[in-house]
C-alpha cells in the first residue's frame, strides 16, 4: 500500500516510545505512520544493544506498576507473562536483541493502520499559526514532505520539536555516551571481574584509556559471552561532528578493551570480539520546556497528578561527565552518582508530554518536558514506553474528537489508559 503523506499521526523514531505510541495510536484507529532512522524499530534495545526494562517494576518487591506495551513486549519475548503481578527484577532483561527486532516487525505490521517508513530521518519541521504544516523526511525518495493531523515526537533528541520552533532545554555538560559490546569465548572464573577492573585502572593511568566504567562484566546472554557497558565517552551528541568522533572513540576503546583482557586476563584466551551496538548511546541531549515541567521535587514527594498518563519508579540515575565534573567524589570507573535517590513510583502528567507553542504536538520519551536531574530517572525504557502509549493514544483521540491535542483534556487520556489496563499505578 503506496504511504500516506497526511496521516492523522505521524510518530517520528521507532524506538522505546515511539514504537508504543505507534501501536497505541494504529490500535485506537489512527491512521498511523512511523519513521525511523535506523533498518529496524526498538531505539536504544536495538540501536545500541541494550535488553533492560528499567521503570517496569518497583524496587522493592519487584511489583509490575507500569503496565500496557512494555508489560506485553517483555511477555511477547517470554520474560514473565501478561498477567504477572510481579516481575523477578526490577531492571528484567530480554535475552535476544534480534529476536526483539522480529517481533517488532510482526506487531508492526499486524496493524492495519500503521505504515512503518524505516531508513527514514526527520530533518525538518514545517511551522505556521503555531501549527507543524510539514515533517521532512530524508531517505533513498528523496526528501518526502508528510502533512499529518498530528506529530508525536519520539525522536530522543526532540528533533522535530526543536525544528518546529517549540522551546527547548539543554545543559551545559551532558552524560557521557556509552557504546555496548559483547565478547564471545569467555570462561567465568572467580578472578574475572577483579583483573578485568585492574586492567582498566592500568590502562587509565598509562593513558591509553581516557575513560571507562566498571566494567560491569555480565554473562547476561549466555554462559560464555561477556556484556558490556564500560565505554565513556563525553561528548555533545547534538554536534554532527562531535558526534562522529565519539562513535570513533567508543570503537576505539571497546576494542583497546578487549585486547587488554585478552592478553591479560585468564578465561580471556581464546574470546573472540562478536560485535559492538550499532549506534553508540545518548543518554540525554534536549528536553522540551513543556507545559509542564517535571522535577525532582515532583519525584521525591511522589506527588500526584490528576491528568497523570504513565508511572516512574527509577531512581534519579544521572551519570558523571568525567570531562567536565571535576569532582573528588567522580572518578573514572565509578558511577559517582550525583544524587541517586530511590522514589517508590511517581505520576508523569499528560502536561510533560505538551510542548509550548505548537498546538499539533506530543512529546514522549527521554526528551519529554522535566529537569535534568528528574530525566535521569524518567528517560528508562519501560518509562519511555509508557509515555509514548500516552502520546499515541492521546493523538488518537484527537483525530477521533477533530481537536487538537492541546485541547484534550490529559485527566480524559488517563481514563482512555486506564480502560486499556495501561493507565499509571494507582489510576
Ligand atoms: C548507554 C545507555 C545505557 C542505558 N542503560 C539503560 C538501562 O540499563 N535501562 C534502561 O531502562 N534505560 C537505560 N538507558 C536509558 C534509555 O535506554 C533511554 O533513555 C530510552 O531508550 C529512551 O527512549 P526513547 O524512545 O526516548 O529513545 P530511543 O529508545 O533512543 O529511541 C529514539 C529513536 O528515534 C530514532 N531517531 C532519532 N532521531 C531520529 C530522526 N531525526 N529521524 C528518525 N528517527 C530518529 C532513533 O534511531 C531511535 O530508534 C540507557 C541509555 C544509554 C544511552
Amino acid at each position: 500500500m503506496a504511504i500516506d503523506f497526511s496521516p492523522d499521526v505521524l510518530v517520528c523514531g521507532a524506538g522505546c516510545a515511539g514504537i508504543a505510541a505507534a501501536l497505541a495510536s494504529a490500535r485506537r484507529g489512527a491512521r498511523t505512520v512511523l519513521v525511523e532512522r535506523a533498518g529496524f524499530a526498538g531505539g536504544i534495545i536495538t540501536t545500541v544493544g541494550l535488553p533492560f526494562f528499567d521503570g517496569i517494576a518497583r524496587k522493592s518487591d519487584r511489583k509490575i506498576l507500569q503496565r500496557g506495551i512494555g508489560l506485553e513486549l517483555l511477555s511477547r519475548m517470554g520474560v514473565c507473562k501478561a498477567g504477572d503481578e510481579y516481575v523477578y527484577a526490577h531492571n528484567p532483561a530480554i535475552r535476544s536483541i534480534e529476536r526483539f527486532k522480529i517481533l517488532l516487525d510482526e506487531m508492526i505490521t499486524a496493524e492495519k493502520n500503521l505504515q512503518p517508513l524505516y531508513h527514514s530521518f526527520v530533518a525538518g519541521a514545517v511551522t505556521s499559526g503555531g501549527r507543524i504544516r510539514e515533517v521532512l523526511v530524508a531517505n533513498k525518495g528523496g526528501i518526502e514532505r508528510f502533512r499529518p493531523a498530528t506529530v508525536i515526537d519520539c525522536t530522543g533528541d526532540a528533533d522535530v520539536a526543536f525544528r518546529a520552533g517549540a522551546p527547548c532545554e539543554t545543559s551545559k555538560e551532558y552524560m557521557p555516551l556509552t557504546l555496548h559490546f559483547r565478547i564471545g569465548n569467555v570462561t567465568d572464573n572467580p578472578q574475572l571481574r577483579q583483573r578485568c577492573r585492574e586492567t582498566l585502572v592500568e590502562a587509565y593511568r598509562d593513558g591509553r584509556l581516557k575513560n571507562y566504567y566498571g566494567p560491569g562484566v555480565s554473562f547476561l546472554f549466555a554462559n560464555d559471552e561477556v556484556y558490556l557497558h564500560a565505554v565513556r565517552v563525553p561528548a555533545d551528541p547534538l554536534d554532527p561532528e562531535d558526534l562522529t568522533r565519539a562513535e570513533m572513540q567508543g570503537r576505539r576503546d571497546a576494542w583497546t578493551m578487549f585486547e587488554l583482557w585478552k592478553e591479560k586476563v585468564p578465561g580471556f584466551e581464546n574470546s573472540y570480539y562478536i560485535t559492538s551496538g550499532p549506534y553508540i548511546g545518548i543518554r540525554e541531549s534536549r528536553r522540551i520546556a513543556g507545559q509542564y515541567v517535571l522535577t525532582e521535587h515532583d519525584i521525591r514527594d511522589e506527588k500526584k497528578f490528576a491528568d497523570a498518563v504513565a508511572t516512574g519508579c527509577w531512581y534519579l540515575d544521572l551519570h558523571p561527565n568525567y570531562a567536565t565534573a571535576g569532582s573528588a567524589n567522580v572518578k573514572p570507573g565509578g558511577l559517582g552518582g550525583l544524587d541517586g535517590y530511590q522514589p517508590d513510583h511517581y505520576d508523569i502528567p499528560y502536561r510533560s508530554l505538551l510542548p509550548k507553542k505548537v498546538e499539533n504536538l506530543l512529546v514522549a520519551g527521554r526528551c519529554h518536558s522535566a529537569t535534568r536531574l528528574a530525566q535521569s530517572s524518567s528517560r528508562v525504557t519501560a518509562t519511555a514506553m509508557a509515555m509514548g502509549q500516552a502520546a499515541g493514544v492521546a493523538a488518537a483521540m484527537a483525530a477521533e474528537g477533530r481537536k487538537t491535542v492541546q485541547e484534550l483534556d490529559g485527566v480524559r487520556v488517563r481514563d482512555a489508559l486506564d480502560q486499556i489496563h495501561a493507565g499509571p499505578f494507582g489510576g
